[in-house]
């Protein structure tokens, strides 16, 4: 995902795990914790396996439902079980079968207790015959609740006359839209059956062939094996343009010209991106431009990312997330993080591997602005978040995770790697993480395994400037360790003088050359005003560059936690209009809290998100309502 997933994400998949057994006296805790135990799932991984999943689905908009069948292969694991427990969400199971050597047998099920979190196990019994490999055929249909799936009318897609479906999976919501193990730790292979209505186009994290006639029925295969989290899809009034060879972009019609535009580097990214790394082993690398309401800047669904239209700045100055969502097919798609506690092995590999390939496709100092700019949304993170969770690789399994902060995985863990990047050379660093991508791929992996092939390839040489103690202090303690690198930017250090001097009135708006400097530069003049700034001051600025009405997302994102955090109301309108315009998390959950926690408005946040919710994805609502209720304990 790019970037960031708002703290509540995983406040959301960590709260409620005491893996504490209590005996009878409340004194005695046996702690069981088990680091590469994924406790986000109730599947019995341990005794069956799932290889393969068919769907067989009709969208039904009208029902906001897909309705249909999930055949899965289950190879056996355990001789003596019988049960098979799968996670679901929100999901009405009509039967079961089990299919064997060519015959069908009803299989008994039920549902356990439901979780806030992980959602509710749907438990099999197998008939008695059950043997080593079989298929289960579970006929099931969703809810219009579905946290992965967002149904949107016509009025709020692109063009307003047709509605539109996606899915966002992770991490932990693709139970709510087929019956299965959600657990990175498995790999299926996939095909699927979508029927639509006969005028809308289906996609899929799958074989999307741009030339697909538009029946109303579309069929898609995916022979590499994927985790569940990456099983996505998306159904709407959909246009492909090419982008290059092996590359292109799905939007409405009413965004493929922007979207060709904006994205055309692209194919120069996919290439750059296999000379460093190795081969691309996903055949077409497309995009898919979603409407506003997609929670995430990018989610990097195999074949097919689903981008936010939020990067449509007519500057190419956000393709950065281009970067990172084509970085994944590497680092997280294809060797992927055991479970969401090593999410730093995808997130924070992936943005090194973003600024290596940002660094080639344009050039070096844009990409130190972004690690700067990175940087310092560190910085804040570490002061917010509480210090167990300020491990690469925290301990997610009790109350005290639900103060995990999902961007710790991203900036501290690029950090890492740069800092080993550094201290090897980046020639000897890129040859161990070709080595590592062909090690592992295709399979899943934990931190502690990275460390040990890490030490194995590296830190084992002689003479080696890095000890394993000095890595584990990176994956296990809070904070930054010694020897960190500190990103610099001369021309963010020049944006960020002019904006203390213009705060001292020293200089004038008019000394200012902001219409040479690129978008993270002004981003970082406005976050280095001083606390204390007159309202004056603040509507000169915002007269003078037309902050309010700014057309590039990240500037609207800062300018307006400005606006809130200072209580500058005159801009509130403008304020409110960019909350309603964008439904991607991290533009606008930010400024809800800036609102909420200013002393004053928190009324008013909440007043402006009952108005706008119903745009909102259920993931971003749910980040937004926590982010409020946060601000006011
Ligand atoms: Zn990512």
């Amino acid at each position: 995902m790019y970037r960031k997933p708002v703290p509540a994400l995983f406040a959301l998949i960590a709260a409620a795990f005491v893996v504490t057994a209590c005996s009878k006296d409340e004194e005695a805790v046996v702690d069981n914790y088990d680091p590469a135990r994924d406790y986000f799932t109730f599947a019995n991984t341990d005794q069956f396996v799932t290889e393969h999943l068919a769907l067989d689905l009709d969208v039904d908009f009208e029902a906001q439902e897909l309705r249909g069948f999930a055949m899965l292969t289950m190879r056996r694991l355990d001789a003596a079980a019988s049960q098979v427990t799968l996670d679901t969400r929100d999901l009405s199971i009509a039967s079961v079968a089990v299919l064997q050597s060519g015959t069908s047998v009803p299989a008994e099920f039920h549902f356990g207790e439901d979780d806030a979190t992980l959602g509710t196990p749907l438990v099999i019994d197998l008939p008695a015959a059950t043997g080593g490999s079989f298929d289960l055929m579970i006929e099931y249909r969703t809810s219009p609740a579905s946290t992965a799936l967002q149904w949107l009318p016509p009025e709020l897609t692109a063009g307003g006359k047709h509605p539109l479906m996606f899915s966002q999976s992770q991490a932990v919501h693709a139970r709510s839209w087929v019956p299965l193990q959600d657990t990175p730790a498995i790999r299926i292979t996939y095909e699927a059956t979508v029927r639509t209505p006969r005028s809308l186009l289906a996609v899929m994290s799958a074989n999307n062939n741009p030339l697909t006639p538009r029946t109303g029925e579309y069929h898609f295969d995916m022979p590499q094996p994927i985790p569940s989290y990456l099983l996505a899809i998306a159904v709407g009034n959909l246009y492909f343009a090419p982008l290059g060879e092996d590359t292109g972009v799905y939007t409405e019609p009413e965004l493929l010209d922007a979207s060709v535009y904006e994205f055309a580097d692209t194919q120069a990214m996919l290439e750059q991106a296999e000379a460093m790394y190795g081969p691309y082993d996903w055949g077409r690398y497309d995009l898919l431009v979603l409407p506003p309401s997609f929670p995430y800047g990018g989610m990097e669904n195999p074949r097919l990312s689903f981008i936010t239209p939020s990067l449509l700045a007519g500057d190419r100055s956000l393709v950065s997330v281009i970067a990172h969502e084509l970085a994944h097919s590497w680092s997280g798609n294809l060797v992927t993080n055991a479970t969401w506690r090593d999410g730093w092995l995808n997130e924070g590999m992936t943005s090194y591997i973003e600024s290596r390939l940002m660094e080639v496709i344009y050039d070096v100092d844009r990409v130190d602005e972004e690690r700067v700019l990175s940087y310092r949304e560190l910085l804040q993170d570490l002061e917010d978040v509480p210090e167990p969770m300020q491990a690469l690789a925290p301990r997610l399994d009790d109350t005290s995770s639900e103060d995990f902060q999902g961007g710790i995985h991203y900036s501290k863990g690029q950090l890492f790697l740069e800092y080993l990047e550094k201290a090897f050379g980046r020639e000897a660093f890129d040859v161990f993480l070709t080595s590592y991508f062909e090690e592992f791929a295709f399979g899943t992996i934990t931190t502690e395994q990275f460390l040990d092939y890490l030490e194995l390839n590296l830190l084992s040489q002689e003479g080696s400037p890095v000890t394993r103690e000095q890595a584990e202090q990176w994956t296990y303690q809070p904070g930054l360790p010694d020897g960190a690198p500190i990103p610099r930017s001369a021309n963010l250090d020049s944006a960020a003088a002019m904006a203390i001097a213009w705060a001292d009135d020293e200089i004038e708006l008019a000394d200012i050359p902001v219409g040479d400097w690129s978008p993270q530069a002004t981003i970082h003049f406005i976050n280095s005003l001083p606390e204390k700034l007159s309202k004056e001051k603040l509507g000169q600025l915002d007269a003078a560059w037309g902050l309010s009405k700014t057309s590039n997302a990240e500037i609207g994102r800062t300018w307006f936690i400005q606006v809130a955090t200072r209580r500058y109301t005159d801009a509130y309108t403008e304020l409110e209009a960019h909350l309603n315009r964008f439904g991607r998390g991290r533009l606008i959950a930010p400024v809800y809290g800036a609102l909420a926690s200013n002393g004053e408005d928190r009324e008013l946040a909440l007043e402006m998100f009952e108005r706008a919710r119903g745009a909102y994805h259920p993931i971003t609502a749910g980040w937004i309502e926590a982010g409020i209720k946060r601000a006011a304990d």
